[in-house]
């Protein structure tokens, strides 16, 4: 059986930095990720583009999030994979598999977690579905980066899901792409068929609940991503709904592509290009940490004492029941921060967790779910289980304040 000092369930952004982060602090990491590639919703589920996270405090622009995901972002630059947000996906996929492993991280794809072995509190080992049987891995700790807090769950971490009132999760999305498009002509053509889109939604000639059609211009030349379908009442936990969306939400693809032939200018020679390879996945399960980021918190800004993380984007609420999409607008020099608590489980002492299922309410979550945010929760988690390894204590006692102090050396913005 191998046996690591450290194992991050999840490879992406929150399971990349988190795994990076530890590495270099001179642990030995193990991360684990059910597909083929690093970079999770971005790649298996052609997110697209990184969400931006900038404010100015006393005049000065401030990235709020930067570290590992100013890294990658700058890697992306150099190989001419960003236009603005948007990357390219292929790029990002090859970056992060170089930047894991000269890390000195082992990686290991193809392999599903399937169940935990834990006693008193403390996980032992987890057991991987694989093509050649389940594969048992031992470590000393264990970070929960899957987005769906499977690791949490399956070792009996209580968690939540949805809104308070009824448990009801932001839709889902499988977005697509759109290819050789004259996305000038597109584009100019567009507010009209967003006219066309509504007239057509009270006809009740469209099925997809979303509001309108929601589209961003990539680096390639002449294609065009959408970010448009939205499955409703569906959990992201059953398999049974969770094919079920995948089912109407490839007819809601093309439903929306036809009648954008129908309606755009721009179209005349395109055809979808690509479908992601799993529906996109806003929320899940959060777990019930040492504290639960409410909304309120986002609202008056809070700064905690144990702060880890910065986030000012919207709180951006697409309507679990159908049609509208809610927002919060920060003002230029407003942010709120995520205290360490929050990666903190109730239960299991040598576990951690990072990424869009650490503890908040659904409507905290739908701020700090974006990528650069994630990324930064797992490069905090990575150095505060490398500060637990290396003093052989629980993730809940360290240092806060060492903790504090070694992440801003690594560059990161931690909002106080
Ligand atoms: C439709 C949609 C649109 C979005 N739009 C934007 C946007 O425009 N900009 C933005 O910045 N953010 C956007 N987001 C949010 C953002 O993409 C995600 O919240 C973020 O990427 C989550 O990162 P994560 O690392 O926490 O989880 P994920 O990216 O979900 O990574 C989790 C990884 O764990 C793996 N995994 C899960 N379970 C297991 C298991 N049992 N065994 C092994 N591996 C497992 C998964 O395969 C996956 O690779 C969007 C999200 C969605 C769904």
């Amino acid at each position: 059986m191998k046996r690591y000092d450290l194992v991050v369930v999840g490879g992406g952004f929150a399971g990349v930095a988190s795994a990076i982060s530890a590495s270099r602090q001179g642990v030995s990491v193990l991360l684990i990720e059910k597909s083929n590639c690093l970079g999770g919703a971005s790649t298996n589920s052609l997110v697209n583009p990184f969400m931006p996270t900038v404010t100015h405090i006393e005049r000065e622009r401030v990235e709020l999030n930067r570290g590992i995901f100013e890294e990658i972002k700058n890697e992306l630059k150099k190989r001419n994979a960003m236009l603005w947000d948007g990357f390219l996906e292929e790029e990002l996929k090859l970056i992060l598999n170089r930047m894991v492993l000269s890390s000195g991280v082992d990686i290991l794809f193809h392999a599903q977690l399937t169940e935990v072995k834990a006693i008193n509190d403390k996980i032992f080992s987890i057991s991987l579905a694989t093509i050649g049987g389940i594969e048992e891995i031992e470590a000393d700790y264990f970070i929960d980066a899957t987005g769906d807090a499977q690791l949490s769950y399956l070792s009996g971490v209580p968690c939540m899901q949805g809104r308070r009132t009824d448990g009801l999760c932001q839709p889902m999305t499988l977005c697509f792409r759109v290819g050789n498009v004259d996305f000038d002509k597109f584009s100019k053509s567009a507010s009209k068929m967003q006219e066309e889109y509504k007239i057509a939604k009270e006809k009740s000639e469209i099925k997809n609940p979303r509001e309108n059609i929601l589209y961003f211009q990539l680096p390639q030349k002449n294609v065009v991503h959408f970010n448009t379908t939205r499955i409703v009442k569906k959990s992201p936990t059953c398999v049974y709904d969770l094919t079920k969306a995948e089912i109407e939400a490839r007819e809601q693809v093309f439903e929306i592509y036809e009648f954008m032939k129908k309606h755009a200018q721009g179209l005349e020679d395109s055809f979808i290009l690509s479908t992601a390879s799993q529906i996109g996945v806003r929320e899940s399960r959060q777990i019930i940490g040492k504290y639960t980021l409410t909304e309120a918190d986002c609202l008056e800004c809070r700064k905690f004492e144990d702060s880890v993380v910065a986030c000012n984007y919207d709180i951006d609420i697409h309507n679990p029941e159908g049609t509208g999409t809610s927002h919060h607008y920060f003002k230029d020099g407003e942010y709120y921060t995520i205290p360490y608590r929050c990666l903190v489980p109730s239960k299991i002492d040598n576990l951690l967790v990072a990424g869009r299922c650490i503890s908040s309410t659904h409507e905290a979550q739908a701020s700090y779910r974006i990528m650069p945010v994630v990324c930064n929760l797992g490069q905090v988690a990575g150095v505060a289980m490398a500060q637990a390894i290396k003093e052989k204590i629980k993730p809940s006692d360290i240092d806060i304040s060492k903790l504090q102090a070694q992440l801003k050396l690594d560059n990161l913005f931690i909002g106080i």
